[in-house]
């Protein structure tokens, strides 16, 4: 079983070292179940990319592990908490899905296995498996008979965005639990704490359900500011109607990040029809706010056909690209951006 290699993920590191207040209130209720003897062995923590589901089963992890355990938390002292430190402990076993590619049953067979085995220092063992919508039919079937049998004190924690993708009959096993992103205060306070003064609404809107994809965002400007996507976006409309000499670089910018960056010109289209079937009138928190006099002046040369005609074509294509990652991405970005052209009217 190969062992949890440090680190796994760049941005996820960086939530190691920042409190994350709204987890708070779920990890001290698993504590307290523990603590009740009514913790349950198989849980599933759901919820978006980026709100913290890795960070608080980690910490479920180390508690429970904890031979030492507090009031409140794990210790940090003793053998086992030093051991998770160093992401070395023996009766913590960590599975994640590599992207576009299933857990088969093999991988599961090796938890499995684990899972039978003696604990080699407390008495709890801990497996964490992330991305468990990637789980095969017969991975998700051996998994379910663990947790039938559970053998003594071992513990399994899947993590998901959401629970639809799951085997009916092994969500019957687990208790979910589903993260929810913190209100905007919350969020505002805990970015101001970490340095970070937001007084645009619209980046807290367009990262709604991932405050460390923000958080990442916000460092990630404060380093290069050139690098505000939504910036961008709107330049590269502008440039798109007005210089299409530059075209390239929009649809280069596009390109780098798919998923993220078409979702963002959706965000702009629909910000602008937001503004046509509101009287001109946007709201404070709405993405693009912050560029309120460009976009009213886009809304009257689109029509509303036109602009739930490209709506529908940005989902398409990004879908398309999403999945079939050998398609010729410029291409079809060019394509869209020359449709997105022809639907604006002079004024
Ligand atoms: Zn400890």
């Amino acid at each position: 079983m190969a062992k949890e290699k440090q680190p796994i993920d760049n941005s996820e590191e960086i939530f190691n070292h920042v409190t994350t207040p709204w987890l708070t209130p779920f990890y001290q209720h698993l504590q307290n179940t523990y603590q009740q003897g009514r913790f349950p062995h198989g849980l599933l923590f759901t919820g978006s990319d980026g709100i913290g589901k890795f960070k608080v089963a980690k910490q479920v992890a180390q508690y429970l592990l904890c031979t030492d355990k507090q009031d409140n938390d794990a210790c940090f002292k003793c053998h086992s908490c030093l051991l998770m430190k160093a992401n070395n402990h023996l009766d913590y076993y960590f599975l994640e899905a590599e992207k576009n590619k299933s857990i088969g049953i093999d991988q599961v067979r090796l938890l499995t296995e684990k899972l039978n085995e003696r604990p080699q220092l407390g008495n709890n063992k801990v497996v964490l498996l992330k991305g468990a919508e990637q789980l095969t039919e017969a991975a998700a079937n051996a998994l379910l008979k663990t947790l039938e049998e559970p053998q003594g004190d071992s513990y399994l924690i899947l993590l998901a965005r959401t629970h639809h993708q799951l085997m009916p009959t092994l969500l019957s096993r687990l208790q979910q639990t589903h993260l929810h992103s913190p209100d905007d205060q919350t969020l505002i306070n805990w970015l101001y704490e970490l340095g970070y003064q937001v007084s645009d609404l619209g980046v807290l809107r367009w990262f709604q359900n991932s405050p460390l994809s923000l958080l990442n965002h916000l460092k990630a400007l404060q380093e290069d500011a050139s690098l505000d996507t939504r910036r961008q976006c709107v330049e590269g409309l502008f440039s798109l109607l007005y210089q299409p000499v530059n075209l390239f670089k929009f649809s280069q910018l596009l390109a780098a990040n798919v998923e993220q960056n078409l979702l963002l010109l959706f965000h702009l289209l629909h910000d602008i029809h937001k503004l046509k079937i509101n009287k001109n009138q946007l709201n404070n928190d709405a993405i693009y706010y912050f560029a309120l006099p460009q976009l009213q002046q886009w809304q009257l040369q689109l029509s509303l056909k036109s602009l739930r005609l490209l709506s529908e074509e940005i989902l398409k294509t990004r879908s398309l690209l999403t999945a079939h990652s050998s398609l010729k991405k410029e291409l079809l970005i060019n394509a869209l951006l020359i449709k997105i052209k022809n639907e604006f009217k002079e004024v």
